[in-house]
């Protein structure tokens, strides 16, 4: 090889390397970039991490808020001004539309406390709830509202023009030229599936970014559940003691004022006055011009109470179209002047379709005619009786000489029934119990109580408080069929007997699991009234009840027991204890099967309608459930 060919050769050897050192320097060149490139991506992707993370910080915030039953306001208050730090908004607020005699405005509900809304203060001179903010005037907004889609706008100066009418152009323009702020968004909100209202963001970023449209819109739905459970805390505590239809007290405040009064009567002496009322025709008003007519009745009679009561009175609505009236330190006098004032002012109500109503009334008045508070209930309702029996449209004060008390012939009989040394009752509970009794002229739900705690003998799922309700359902169940005072007594007192039997039946057949042998249930169905009868023959005062309770296992079709009676062959009382105690036991759990609920009861007993009871019963009792009964 000659001299040039070595050089030659030499130089090919040297471009080799040279390229080789090039293409590894271009492949690290690469490889460093990529490096700073995944460097980068991934401070971004940390960063959007810690975004996400404090959103979701944000979100559990609100929830547990949510969780705390604060008023509606507190909620959403908290919830904007989350908002605003989240996202570095200007401003956030949630609003809805109203409308009045000047046309559409819109309310502010919430709203972040920041700069901006210190900034438009001092600008109007007055906080932004002191002004008259009016509703955009603007179709896209109502479509995007309508089809519950974000709405996002540049046109700020046009929007505040609208929004701050009434305001000077000159303060509008300065709003929106002293801040910074490019665009604003209308986030719609729904809550129980209609709007509610809607969330504003005010940006200082011409455009929102995808995800943040996104975080607005898992946002939204959070405000949307708090509105739901908030609204859910306010309606339960509510309806705790209002009622639902009139916003009068309901039965239970009722009945708490009442035992305050009593305690009060006995430290002081003071008397009280209950007047009872009870609308007139309801069945009729409802039957020619609808139920909705008939609530309207129910609601003026209401009103007619709220306008008469002074602020210590109590006015509730007991259920259905029965109210009372609880007047504290007020004698009979002037509880009949106040009850002929209030039966004058319903009797004047002129009202739309229906035209006049009138109501009969009761007064009785504690310290007077009754010491005891069920007595007195029961005298009220009795003089209401007599109003009706009378002609209607009239106030009766109680006699108390008329006073048959159902409550007096149940007390003797659970007298008689724990004395009675066949039943299975431990000597210390029958004790207690008949000093219970003893009692009963100081603590007047004592009779349902020794009647719950007898249930509770052989039945351990039995309800306490059942009792109290069924007597409840009773009495309205017989005023439905115009019972007699009579008969109505009668169906009290069978109500608190007809399953004393079942203390005589052996522990393991009631608790038993599984299905019954058909010996079993033969012993379940006759013994139990074999056993009331026997009980109950030697207490002369319940003997004509006796057949009441003999009866209330016979169903209307003649399948039932002890005699196959059908139809109206069944004593009209037998029929309603069977509907009274099937539907109490629905809502108890069994051994066998858990606790129905109040749908699922009322759902069978239609179902049973023809078979166990006929359409009529079951109806009535239907509706005293939806109106009457807290069950
Ligand atoms: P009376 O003059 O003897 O009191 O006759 P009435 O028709 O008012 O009384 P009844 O006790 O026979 O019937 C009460 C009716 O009231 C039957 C029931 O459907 C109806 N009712 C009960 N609660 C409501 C309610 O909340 N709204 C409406 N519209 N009707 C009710
Ligand atoms: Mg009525």
């Amino acid at each position: 090889m000659g001299f040039w060919d070595k050089i030659n050769n030499f130089k090919n050897q040297l471009d080799a390397v040279e390229s080789n050192i090039y293409t590894t320097r271009r492949d690290f060149m690469e490889v460093y970039e990529k490096n700073i490139q995944l460097e980068a991506e991934i401070k971004e992707r940390t960063a959007e991490l810690e975004v996400a993370n404090r959103r979701l910080v944000t979100v559990q915030h609100i929830w547990e808020m949510m969780n705390s039953s604060q008023p509606l306001a507190n909620v959403l208050d908290s919830i904007v001004n989350s908002l605003q730090g989240e996202l570095g908004y200007l401003f956030s607020c949630i609003i809805q539309k109203k409308i009045d005699n000047k046309g559409a405005y819109l309310e502010i509900l919430a709203d972040s406390k920041c700069d901006f809304a210190d900034d438009i203060t001092s600008i109007i001179g007055r906080s932004l709830y002191d002004v008259r903010l009016n509703w955009f005037q603007d179709d896209d907004i109502e479509y995007h509202i309508l089809n519950n889609k974000i709405y996002q706008s540049r046109d700020i100066y046009d929007a505040m023009n609208i929004v701050f009418m009434d305001l000077p152009e000159k303060s509008v323009s300065k709003i929106c030229n002293t801040t910074s702020l490019s665009s604003y968004l209308l986030i719609p909100l729904k809550s129980n599936g209609l709007h509610f209202g809607s969330l504003i963001v005010l940006s200082e970023r011409p455009e929102a970014t995808e995800t943040e449209l996104n975080f607005l819109k898992l946002f939204s739905k959070q405000i949307e559940l708090a509105i739901t459970i908030a609204n859910l805390f306010q309606t339960v505590k509510s309806q705790a003691i209002t009622d639902g239809l009139t916003g009068l007290n309901n039965r239970r405040y009722f009945e708490e004022e009442a035992q305050k009064e009593v305690l009060r009567s006995q430290r002081q002496g003071q008397k009280f006055t209950v007047i009872g009322l009870d609308l007139d025709h309801l069945k009729q008003i409802n039957d020619k011009f609808g139920h909705s007519c008939g609530d309207i009745a129910i609601k003026s009679v209401a009103e007619v109470l709220k306008t008469n009561a002074r602020s210590i009175d109590t006015a509730a609505r007991m259920g259905g179209e029965e109210f009372n009236l609880l007047l504290p330190g007020v004698e009979h006098k002037g509880g009949l002047v106040a009850a002929e004032r209030i039966r004058k002012a319903i009797a004047d109500v002129n009202i739309d379709v229906i035209g006049h109503i009138t109501a009969s009334i009761g007064v009785a008045t504690f310290g007077e005619h009754s010491d005891n508070l069920n007595e007195l209930m029961e005298l009220t309702d009795q003089a209401m009786y007599s109003s009706k029996k009378n002609g209607r449209n009239r106030v009766t004060l109680a006699n108390p000489e008329e006073l048959e008390s159902w409550q007096d012939i149940a007390i003797s009989s659970f007298v008689e029934i724990l004395k009675n040394k066949k039943m299975p009752i431990d000597k210390s509970v029958s004790e207690h119990m008949n000093k219970m009794l003893d009692k009963l002229s100081l603590d007047h739900d004592a009779l349902y109580t020794v009647s719950d705690m007898l249930s509770a003998l052989y039945n351990p799922n039995h309800r306490k408080g059942s009792a109290k309700n069924k007597i409840i359902a009773a009495n309205s169940l017989a005023k439905r069929f115009e019972l007699s005072k009579e008969d109505t007594d009668k169906l009290k007192v069978a109500i608190l007997l007809y399953d004393i039997g079942n203390m005589m039946l052996p522990k393991e057949i009631l608790q038993k699991r599984t299905p019954l042998t058909d010996e079993e249930t033969n012993i379940i169905k006759t013994h139990p009234i074999i056993a009331a009868k026997e009980i109950l023959k030697p207490i002369s005062i319940v003997q004509d009840i006796i057949p009441i309770i003999e009866h209330h296992h016979e169903n209307w079709d003649g399948t039932g027991y002890p005699d196959n009676r059908s139809g109206q062959n069944i004593p009209l009382c037998s029929q309603m204890v069977l509907i009274i105690d099937a539907y109490f036991a629905l809502i108890e759990p069994r051994p066998y099967r858990k606790a129905k609920t109040k749908e699922e009861a009322i759902q069978i007993i239609r179902d049973n309608i023809d078979i166990k009871w006929n359409s009529k019963i079951a109806e009535e009792f239907i509706s005293i459930l939806a109106n009457d009964v807290e069950v």
